[in-house]
C-alpha cells in the first residue's frame, strides 16, 4: 500500500515546542487583508469589516475517522482542512482562516507532521486561506487533529438550514457515494495487503473513487456561482454523512416535509460500476455514504430557471408540508420514509 516515502526520523524531542512551531509555520505568512494578526502573537487578531463572522471546528481522530494504512499524511491534511472550509461554503460564506490542533504519539517523527502540514500548506494555497495559529501537542495513543475554520458573509446572505419552504425544489450540488466507494476499494486492498505484503494492486478503474476519499475537495465555487446567478437559497448544508440524513436535518431546522426521487440522484458512472462489483445498492450509498463535500440547498420554484441547465446542479426533489413527511419516491414510483442512517450508522452495523 502507500508507504511513507521518507526514510529519516528526527524525533519530537529533539527540536523542542518552538523549534516545532517555527518549523511547521515558516511557510505560512499571511496573504489576506482580513488577518490583521496571524501567527506569533497570544491570539490572531481578524477583521471582518461589517460582514457577519462565521466559525466552524471539526475534530478527526485516527481509527475513528481516518486511518493511515491507506492514508497519506499529505493528503489527511489537505483533508482535514476540506472538511472544515466546507461547512463555510454550506453558510453561503468565504473561508478566510484556519487554526490547527494536533496531538500525536512519539510514533510520529518530525518528519511526518511536516507531511502533515505539507498538505495543511497546500489546502490553504488552493483556497486562499490563512493559517493563523494552532497547538501540537502530546498524545499517548495515535494522531488527533483538531481544525477551526473562519470566515464571512454579508448578513443578507448567510443561509441557514432553517429557512426552506413547501414546494421549494431540492438541490444537490456534483455528484454522491464516490467517496464511500473510494473507501470501500482502499479497506478491500488493505485487507489484500496483508495477506500478501507484495501486492500490487492496480486501481486505475477507481482513481476518481479514491480521490473522491483521499483528496476531496470542498465547493468554494458554489457560494460565487449562487452569487452570479442571482440565486439565494432557501436553505443550505453540506453533506458530510449522507444526502438522507442531510436532507433530514433540512427538513426538521425547517419544519417541512420532503419527496425525494431516486432517479435524480447524481451518481458517477464509476460507482454504479463499483457498486455492482461489491453488490451494493447504488441509492443506498448515495444516501448513506458519507464524505462527499457536496452542498444540499433548496430555492423557491421561481429560481427554476436559474439552475435548470446548469451542470453543476442537480434538482433531486421537491420540499412539502411537514404533516406529508420524508420520502425516497423510488425508480417504481413507490413511497418510502427517508431514514438518517450516515456512515458511522453503516460502520457500527459492519463491525
Ligand atoms: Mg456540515
Amino acid at each position: 500500500m502507500i508507504e511513507d516515502s521518507h526514510q529519516s526520523r528526527t524525533n519530537l524531542s529533539e527540536l523542542g515546542e518552538f523549534g516545532l512551531i517555527d518549523l511547521l509555520t515558516k511557510n505560512l505568512a499571511p496573504k489576506l487583508s482580513s488577518t490583521i494578526k496571524s501567527i506569533g502573537d497570544d491570539a490572531a487578531v481578524l477583521d471582518f469589516k461589517d460582514n457577519q463572522t462565521l466559525v466552524t471546528t471539526d475534530l478527526l481522530v485516527e481509527g475513528v475517522h481516518f486511518d493511515l494504512a491507506y492514508m497519506p499524511l499529505k493528503h489527511l491534511g489537505y483533508k482535514a482542512v476540506m472538511v472544515n472550509l466546507s461547512d463555510v461554503y454550506a453558510m453561503n460564506g468565504t473561508a478566510t482562516q484556519i487554526t490547527i490542533g494536533i496531538a500525536c504519539s512519539n510514533r510520529f517523527p518530525v518528519e511526518a507532521l511536516e507531511e502533515l502540514y505539507a498538505g495543511i500548506e497546500l489546502a490553504a494555497k488552493i483556497y486562499n486561506i490563512d493559517v493563523v495559529g494552532g497547538d501540537t501537542t502530546s498524545s499517548t495513543k495515535g494522531l488527533l487533529i483538531s481544525i477551526t475554520a473562519l470566515g464571512y458573509a454579508k448578513k443578507e446572505d448567510v443561509v441557514y438550514r432553517s429557512g426552506a419552504k413547501p414546494n421549494d425544489l431540492l438541490v444537490v450540488t456534483g455528484d454522491l457515494g464516490a467517496a464511500y466507494m473510494g473507501l470501500q476499494i482502499l479497506e478491500r486492498e488493505k485487507a489484500v495487503f496483508k495477506v500478501n505484503p507484495n501486492s500490487q494492486p492496480d486501481l486505475d478503474a477507481y482513481t476518481y473513487l479514491i480521490e473522491r476519499q483521499l483528496k476531496p475537495e470542498a465547493r468554494k465555487d458554489i457560494p460565487p456561482l449562487l452569487k452570479d446567478l442571482g440565486l439565494r437559497p432557501t436553505s443550505m448544508i453540506d453533506i458530510s454523512d449522507g444526502l438522507s440524513s442531510e436532507i433530514i436535518h433540512l427538513c426538521k431546522n425547517s419544519g417541512v416535509g420532503v419527496n425525494l426521487f431516486e432517479d435524480k440522484i447524481p451518481l458517477d458512472p464509476a460507482v454504479i460500476s463499483a457498486c455492482e462489483e461489491f453488490e451494493l445498492d447504488s441509492t443506498t450509498i448515495a444516501l448513506s455514504g458519507g464524505e462527499d463535500y457536496e452542498l444540499l440547498f433548496t430555492v423557491a420554484q421561481e429560481d427554476f430557471e436559474k439552475i435548470k441547465a446548469n451542470p453543476n446542479f442537480s434538482i433531486i426533489g421537491h420540499m412539502t408540508e411537514a404533516r406529508e413527511g420524508m420520502h425516497l419516491v423510488t425508480r417504481g414510483n413507490t413511497k418510502i420514509p427517508l431514514i438518517a442512517k450516515g456512515w458511522n450508522a453503516m460502520e457500527k452495523e459492519e463491525d
